[in-house]
Order: structure tokens, then sequence, then C-alpha cells
């Protein structure tokens, strides 16, 4: 099928796997001279580093020097993405399409100095002006960046979907394409629930939830940005024809959300830890305290509850963290403890999964919250913890019973689709 030519500036991102070797990067490579030939003439590719390079260049860094300084884990990860921007402009060239490969400080990816998880603040489109100009098609390295003083910085692993529809807000594009290595967002992770099906228009919000509650499609700023810049995605398979399924994200209308189904997608997340705080004096004060020593170090804390405990002045506070944050947390607060003296203590409960429903319906239909409960206890899932918004629920599970929560509450949901 012949893609829709569009007069407005298109960014297609190609990710590891997408040009994971010789062979796919020549194929993408034909892919975009088809389209320029089509008459689709301001095209801007943003490419990643080739499948498994990121990773290799981040254990070269921690090989010599687990403790090296952040500066020179970007210089060394963000290499994996030149060579893969110079083979794609070598690629185009081959096909007849003049092409012109550029690096972020070349472009003018200007980010703050936050090394390895910086972010953009503002892109220079200068030069993908005068490629199109003189009929040049822009190779750009995504997931890197260059500070005012020429620093060079990364955005954070999986930040090259960032890069890509930053500079698609930046040039006022009609479209963003994710170009990647599965069909889109589904209504659950197919692995875990073999009767999820692919969803082909997706609310901003319900992306939103989605990405940043584990579904690996999309890093969740990008998202963030799309959201907020009204600018479409479109998640879609490499490796398939163009008229293939696959998933746009954008700002449905009023009225289409209205008649959203009531949810939209099921998520598993297994990287759940939950800390608790103990003995917590019930005075003014102590619960900003925790979670200030916890904010200090820049991990992310997700639900929260909060009691007091019987019969006492103390209080309990306990709330889940990413695993990953889990050492490094633990320590913090278990020294906040001992500080403060007193009976006050900390612990860990590892092994557990959280899983959560997501969808516009759910403003509308009341009772959601307590099907999802029936849903899990009458088949045996007992719930940890709770958390709800309007488009979400979320409940903390046993890491074993993850999967099977996931597909219960996907059949309940999804395949019996209530309205
Ligand atoms: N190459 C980088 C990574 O592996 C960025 C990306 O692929 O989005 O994290
Ligand atoms: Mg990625």
């Amino acid at each position: 099928m012949q893609d829709l030519v569009l007069d407005r500036p298109i960014v297609q991102k190609y990710g590891g796997t997408s040009v994971g070797t010789l062979e796919r990067i020549q194929n993408v490579a034909k892919r975009v001279a088809e389209q320029y030939r089509q008459g689709q003439r301001q095209i801007a590719l943003v490419v990643s580093a080739m499948s498994g390079e990121t990773n290799r260049l981040v254990e070269l860094v921690s090989g010599i020097n687990p403790h090296s300084s952040l500066r020179n884990y970007d210089m060394a990860v963000s290499a994996g993405e030149q060579v893969a921007v110079a083979l794609m402009a070598a690629a185009l060239e081959k096909e007849g399409l003049p092409s012109l490969g550029l690096l972020a400080y070349q472009l003018g990816i200007f980010t703050d100095s936050l090394h390895s998880k910086a972010r953009i603040r503002e892109i220079d489109c200068q030069r993908l002006y005068q490629c199109w100009a003189d009929g040049i098609v822009p190779v750009v390295a995504g997931f890197q960046g260059v500070t005012e003083n020429l620093e060079i910085t990364t955005l954070g692993r999986g930040g090259s979907d960032t890069s890509a529809v930053a500079l698609a807000v930046a040039l006022n594009a009609a479209v963003c394409e994710i170009n990647t290595d599965v069909d889109g967002f589904y209504t659950a992770d197919p692995r875990v629930v073999p009767d999820a099906r692919l969803v082909e228009e997706m609310d901003f919000e319900v992306a939103l939830e989605m990405a940043s509650l584990g579904s690996k499609v999309l890093h969740t700023r990008c998202v963030e940005l799309g959201a907020k810049f009204h600018m479409p995605i479109i998640v879609r398979n490499t490796f398939t024809p163009n008229d293939h399924q696959r998933t746009i994200i954008m700002n449905l209308s009023t009225q289409r959300k209205l008649e959203a189904p009531v949810v939209s997608g099921v998520t598993l997340d297994r990287n759940v830890v939950r800390l608790s705080v103990t003995q917590l004096p019930a005075r003014g004060g102590m619960i900003a305290a925790v979670f200030d020593t916890i904010a200090a170090s820049g991990v992310n804390v997700d639900i929260i509850v909060h009691n007091k405990q019987e019969n006492s002045d103390s209080m309990r506070i306990g709330f889940t963290i990413g695993s990953a944050d889990l050492v490094r947390t633990r320590a913090l607060l278990e020294s906040w403890c001992r500080d403060q003296g007193g009976n006050i203590s900390c612990e860990a409960a590892e092994g557990l999964a959280k899983v959560s429903v997501v969808g516009l319906g759910m403003q509308s239909h009341p009772g959601v919250a307590s099907r999802v409960f029936s849903v899990l206890e009458n088949e045996g899932v007992a719930i940890h913890m709770i958390s709800t918004s309007e488009i979400k629920i979320s409940c903390v599970v046993a890491e074993r019973d993850g999967d099977k929560a996931a597909r219960i509450l996907h059949r309940a949901f999804i395949e019996e689709e209530v309205r």
C-alpha cells in the first residue's frame, strides 16, 4: 500500500532491532526511498544504536570502572548511535537518496546537564530545513544531546523515542512514527495474555499510563511530550508492510472518549518492592521527612499506604518502589531510621507484582474498582495494596499470582467487553 503523502514534515524513528543488521538498515533505506519517490520530501529519520550495542558499551564502561563519572558514561554509550546514523546515511546514498547524518551536537539538540538522564530543552532545526531545501534526507542520532557547554549527554535508556517526538514537536511535524519490533500497543502483554489484541487508536492519557505501568513499548517521556504538544505518535512494526495493523496515539475527541471501552488495557509490572517504615511517631513533619529522604536520591515512589498503629501514638507507612531502586533506598532509609533513634524501623517485602487496569471509560462507570477486586478475590488472588485514579486501578499482588491476575482481569474486562 502506498502511504499517504503529507505536506508537513514527518519524523520516523527506527529502533535498535530495526537497524540491527546491515540488511535491516538497507531495508529501512529502501522503505524511505520509496516514500521519498512517492513525494514525501520532508522526512527526518531518527535512529537508535544497533540492537545490543548500547548494552555492550554500558558493560565496557562499568567493566573499566563501575563508579565512572556519568560524563564518561555518556560519552561512551552515546557512541552506538553515531555508527548507526552513518550506516543509515550510507544506505540511503546507496538507494540514490542524498543523505546527511547528524549527531546531537551537529544539529543542536540541547539538553540540561543531568548526565545519563538529561532532558531536552531546545532543538535547532536549521540544518534540517537546509537539507530539505537541498533535496537531502537527514538522519539524526537518537538518545544523545549536548549541553550549552558542548558536553555530550544521553536521555536515559530507551531515550531515542523521546528524541524523535521532541524533534517532531520542534519541526511541527504532521506525525512522529516509531518503528519498532512489535505491531503497537496491545490490550495486555501477549506473552502473558495470549488473547491480547492490538489497540488501533489510543488516547494519550491511556498510552501514558500503559507506558509508565511497565508495558515497554515506548519511553514514557515521549508519550508525555506527545500529549503536551498534541503530536500524534504512530507505533508500527518495521518488519511489516505499510498497511499492517498499528497503533496511533492521539487526542481522541470527547465523543470518542465517551464511547471508549471501560478498560483499554491490563498491565503487569513484576519489579515491585514494598518498603514499610513502622513505629513512626505520630507527629507533624514525620511523613514528609521519610519521603524527602527518598526523593533526595531521585527514586520514584508509587503506591503509598499510611495508617495509625492501633493503641499507640505511632504510624506505619508502606510504599512501593521499583526493585532496581531497592538497595539504594533501603540503605538511605535505614540510616535515616537510625538517626531518628526510638523504635523506628524499616523493612522490605520482595516477590510482589502490580497488576493494573487502565481505561478512559472508568471515569463514567462506577463500580469498576469493586469488580476488579471481586474478580481477583474470587480466583484466590490476594490483594496487598491498592491505588486508584480516574483512569486506572492498580493492585499489588504476590508475584507468583501476577500472570494469572493479568489474565483474569483481561478476560473479565476486555474479552467479555463490559460496557
Ligand atoms: N540505544 C539507546 C538504548 O539502548 C537508546 C534507545 O535505543 O532508545 O537505550
Ligand atoms: Mg526502545
